[in-house]
């Protein structure tokens, strides 16, 4: 019944990204909840309880999540308890039935997988947490956990072999780049990064260490939003989310998604949830042919946003776009301690010119005091956050600066 289940939401997802008519029609579905209230991250976790039927709030849904992990019984024979990554404080919980998982595993098939690995392709999937989302494939996926560090994972990597890899793109670039995993060194035919954004410097090493095809999906506890193409733009699955979107009044180009699942059937419901999540659109159509709407890609959070002294916001992008060309690959962070300071974190290779170069770039570009200190790696299982905003903004600082919302429906019409 799950192989019936994926195949029928694999063939839907294909036919789905061809037809914009059909597409059109599918992404209306429960156009009720059109007039809902927008609802924030930290407010839908906070009133996690009234998002789901079974009435549980999010410490017990955490808890039913942990029992789950460590092989014991929830309560909820048919049901199943993630945990997402959890990029900022403590993770977000996904509450899916069988049937749910099928369909994620049909349209996760269908819109992130080349036809030639649908069906003979081993897999390995290196997250923080596992979920019986990953154990659909009748042995053909391998779950490694970050948690086990870099060395244990690059060695069950060489045994293993897998011919698709897929993990966060900096921790699959802390692997490949280690000792064990270059003495050993294998080719996957494919590599799907999630989690976090990816970068061009990790994109390369990623592509010359492995020599395969890199992709991305834009998947969170709240579901499975889109998957780049073949053309590295990032296709959104509004045949399967409602996809608004929150455009910043200084930079229309960006925009903030808001999802409401349209097909989930499951306790949890998600309507006009506002990620926090920070998307740059793209310009023209794609070549891939695709009707599903594109965007150039997700850069960061809102958390990652600097907020400099004169009151402009700075986006991850342009904070990347003015050190990356003195950096020559190396990873960076940099850190907003107080309105106007900032620290860029390097790695102990940097040579000292470099990074006062690196410095005085950033400081020509926001008039703040830098500083550059040694980038010391956090574990595996900790996501790589290359701008971070540690000055607090008011709680409806960001909805201040969001325009009216739209959706992409219009978008999806413009394409076809
Ligand atoms: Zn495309």
């Amino acid at each position: 019944m799950i192989w019936f289940n994926a195949l029928s939401a694999l063939l839907r997802a294909k036919i789905l990204a061809q037809s914009p008519l059909l597409l059109d029609l599918a992404a209306r579905r429960r156009s009720g909840h059109a007039s809902q209230k927008i609802v924030s991250a930290d407010d839908y976790r906070t009133h996690f309880a009234i998002w789901n039927s079974l009435g549980i709030d999010l410490a017990q849904a955490r808890n039913l999540a942990r029992r789950e992990a460590a092989g014991e019984g929830t309560g909820y024979p048919h049901l199943s308890f993630g945990m997402s990554t959890g990029t900022l404080g403590e993770p977000g919980v996904f509450i899916t039935t069988p049937q749910d998982r099928a369909r994620w595993l049909g349209t996760f098939f269908a819109r992130a997988l080349p036809a030639d690995l649908f069906f003979f392709g081993s897999a390995a999937v290196l997250l923080r947490h596992d979920n019986q989302l990953y154990h659909q494939t009748q042995g053909r996926t391998s779950f490694l956990s970050l948690t086990r560090g870099v060395q244990d994972v690059a060695d069950s990597l060489v045994s293993l072999r897998p011919e698709i890899l897929v993990g966060p793109p900096f921790a699959l670039r802390r692997i490949v780049e280690c000792e064990a995993f270059r003495r050993n060194a294998w080719m996957p035919k494919l590599v799907i990064t999630g989690g976090e954004p990816l970068w061009p410097e990790d994109e390369t090493v990623l592509t010359t260490s492995l020599c395969a095809s890199v992709r991305q999906v834009y998947q969170a506890a709240e579901g499975f939003f889109g998957a780049s193409c073949r053309y590295g733009r990032l296709h959104l699955n509004i045949d399967v989310m409602r996809i608004e979107l929150l455009r910043f009044r200084e930079s229309a180009e960006r925009f903030v998604p808001v999802v409401t699942d349209l097909v989930r059937e499951g306790p949890q419901r998600i309507v006009r949830y506002r990620t926090d999540d920070i998307a740059v659109e793209s310009k023209g159509v794609c070549p891939c042919g695709s009707v599903l709407p594109a965007i150039d890609g997700i850069e960061g959070r809102l958390a990652d946003v600097l907020v400099l002294p004169t009151g402009d916001l700075m986006f991850p992008r342009d904070v990347h776009a003015t050190l990356a060309p003195e950096l020559s690959g190396s990873p960076f962070r940099v850190i907003q301690e107080e309105a106007g300071k900032l620290i860029i974190e390097l790695p102990q290779q940097v040579s000292p010119v470099v990074a006062r170069h690196a410095a005085d770039r950033l400081h020509a570009r926001t008039f703040c005091n830098v500083e550059v200190q040694q980038l010391v790696m956090g574990g595996l299982d900790e996501k790589f956050r290359r701008v971070i905003r540690r000055i607090p903004v008011e709680k409806d600082f960001f909805s201040r600066n969001f325009q009216e919302p739209i959706s992409l429906l219009t978008s999806a019409r413009k394409v076809s």
